[in-house]
């Protein structure tokens, strides 16, 4: 009895190891996947808490809670602590700045090339007759 579980025992350990092999890649790349998510969770968590601590900074050194040389320091603190979590954040893809960055750019060429309604201000395309924000006819347009 007790011979046969060497050979018994060995092709327990070796199936043990052929099963870790397999698994693990699998629940490596699970693991990281997960990684990822809260990682980005708890950036965005720390990023509202900082945001929460900057509103509550401000709020004490208003209302006198706060030395105004502590108020500097913390809230510099905190910036610095900010950017860095926004850092990261962008680097996971988290917040996607550059869309804004675009969007503020296509309006701010608009703006530029003049092409804005004169009653509203929206900007427009420039081949827009009609004022897409409040219909009123634009004098850039061709007549129709
Ligand atoms: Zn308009």
């Amino acid at each position: 009895m007790t011979l046969s579980f060497g050979p018994l025992l060995a092709a327990l350990a070796l199936l043990l190891v052929c099963a870790a092999l397999i698994a693990q890649p699998l629940m490596g790349a699970r693991r990281s996947a997960r990684r990822t998510v809260s990682e980005r969770e708890a950036l965005q968590l720390r990023r509202a808490d900082i945001v929460r601590g900057l509103r509550e900074l401000d709020l004490d050194a208003r209302t006198g809670k706060l030395d105004p040389a502590d108020y500097a320091r913390l809230r510099a603190e905190r910036q610095t602590e900010g950017a860095e979590v926004l850092r990261k954040l962008d680097a996971l893809g988290g917040l996607a700045p550059r869309d804004v960055d675009a969007e503020i750019e296509a309006a701010v060429s608009a703006l530029r090339a003049g092409r804005h309604c004169p009653a509203c201000g929206a900007s427009h395309a420039a081949n827009d007759r009609f004022c897409p924000a409040c219909g009123k006819p634009l004098a850039g347009g061709k007549p129709a």
